[in-house]
C-alpha cells in the first residue's frame, strides 16, 4: 500500500492489513498469485504521475485465481485463473469508445492507479474486464504478458508489418523481447538498436537479423520500427532507416524532446505515431499468439513484502528480464 510518495530507496511501500474486497454486481473476485513490477509502477510510487486516489495499491499484471463472484457474472467459474492488465474500466459512451478506440476512452480508469492493483492478495475487477490465461504459462511467467506483452502487441499491430517485411526495435527490454518473437514467427527479419552488450546478446539468441547501436544506419530499409526507448533523439536516428510509407511507432508514456527533424526525413509518406494504453481486444488478442507460440519471458521473483526491493532493482537496471510478485 503506498500513502505517501517518496523515492524508491526511502521505502514507500509498506505492508497493511486491509478489508478483503467484496465484488458487486459483474464483479469476481480474484485471489491474487503472482504481479509483475512495471516501471509505471516506479512512476507511480515515486510520484512522477499524479496520482488520482490516495492511499493506493500499485501494480496492473496480475494473475490469481477467481474467488468470488458477484450477482450476474457469468463469464468465469470460481477456481478459474485469469489475468487483469492496465485498462480496469472504460465507459463504452464516449467517441473513443464508440469508435473501438477505449484505450483513449475519456473516463478510463486504469489498474493500480485509479483503484487499488495487484500488489495485495486480493482484488476486485468487472467479469469483462479479466482475461482467460493460457494453460502453458505459470502464473509468474504469465504475469508480464499483461504489461509489457500486450502493449507491445498493440505497437507491432500498429506498425503495420506485413509478414517477411522488415522490422526495426529500438531498445531491447521487456516489451521488445516479447515482440521479436511475435515477429518471427511472422517471418519478418527483425534489426535491432541497442547500446546495452547483455541486450544485444538477447537479441542474437531470439534470432535478430542484425544487431546494432541506435546510431548506426540499418543495412536495410526498414518497413516499420518500433522505438521502445523513452529517448526523443532516437526518433530522427530511426527515420534514416525508414524505407518510404514506412510507419515508426513510439511505445513510452514519457519521451524526452524530439530534436528538430528535416522535412526530408518525413518525406514519401512516413508516418510517425505513439502508442497509448491497450484495449481488451488487443489482450484477448495477445494472450492467444503467446499461448500458441509459446513466447517466453524470464522473471525473477520477489515476495510481496520485498516490493519496494523490486523497485529499487528495477530502478538500477539490475533486473534481468521481468521482476515479478509471488503473493502467497
Ligand atoms: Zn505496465
Ligand atoms: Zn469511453
Amino acid at each position: 500500500m503506498l500513502e505517501e510518495c517518496k523515492s524508491i530507496d526511502q521505502k514507500p511501500l509498506k505492508l497493511l492489513e486491509i478489508p478483503e474486497p467484496v465484488p458487486v454486481r459483474n464483479e469476481i473476485r480474484i485471489k491474487i498469485k503472482a504481479c509483475g513490477v512495471c516501471h509505471t509502477d516506479l512512476h507511480t510510487v515515486e510520484g512522477e504521475l499524479p496520482l488520482p486516489k490516495m492511499p493506493i495499491v500499485p501494480g496492473h499484471e496480475i494473475v490469481g485465481i477467481v474467488d468470488e463472484l458477484g450477482e450476474e457474472c457469468h463469464r468465469y467459474k470460481k477456481g478459474e485463473r485469469v489475468g487483469v492488465a492496465w485498462l480496469y474500466s472504460s465507459c463504452g459512451l464516449c467517441k473513443f469508445c464508440k469508435m473501438g478506440l477505449e484505450n483513449l476512452c475519456e473516463n478510463a480508469k486504469f489498474t493500480g492507479f485509479h483503484v487499488n492493483g495487484g500488489y495485495e492478495e486480493y482484488m476486485i475487477v468487472r467479469e469483462d474486464y479479466a482475461y482467460p490465461i493460457p494453460d502453458n504459462f505459470s502464473d509468474e511467467n504469465a504475469a508480464p504478458l499483461l504489461c509489457a506483452g500486450i502493449i507491445g502487441y498493440r505497437s507491432f499491430r500498429l506498425s503495420n508489418i506485413k509478414p517477411g517485411q522488415k522490422l526495426g526495435l529500438f531498445g531491447f527490454g521487456a516489451s521488445a523481447h516479447i515482440v521479436i518473437q511475435i515477429a518471427n514467427v511472422l517471418g519478418c527479419d527483425v534489426y535491432v538498436f541497442t547500446r546495452s552488450e547483455k541486450h544485444r546478446e538477447h537479441a542474437r539468441k531470439l534470432g535478430a537479423k542484425w544487431v546494432g547501436d541506435a546510431r548506426d544506419i540499418c543495412p536495410e530499409k526498414l518497413d516499420s520500427a518500433i522505438i521502445f526507448a523513452p529517448a526523443g533523439w532516437i526518433v530522427r536516428e530511426a527515420l534514416k532507416s525508414l524505407d518510404r510509407a514506412g510507419i515508426l511507432v513510439i511505445n513510452a508514456i514519457h519521451m524526452s524532446s524530439i530534436p528538430e527533424l528535416s522535412y526530408n526525413l518525413l518525406w514519401h509518406e512516413r508516418k510517425i505515431m505513439s502508442v497509448a494504453n491497450v484495449t481488451r481486444e488487443d489482450a484477448e488478442q495477445f494472450l492467444k499468439i503467446a499461448g500458441r507460440i509459446p513466447i517466453e519471458t524470464e522473471v525473477r521473483l520477489f515476495k510481496l513484502e520485498d516490493a519496494n526491493v523490486a523497485l529499487e532493482l528495477m530502478k538500477k537496471s539490475e533486473i534481468e528480464g521481468a521482476a515479478v510478485l509471488r503473493i502467497e
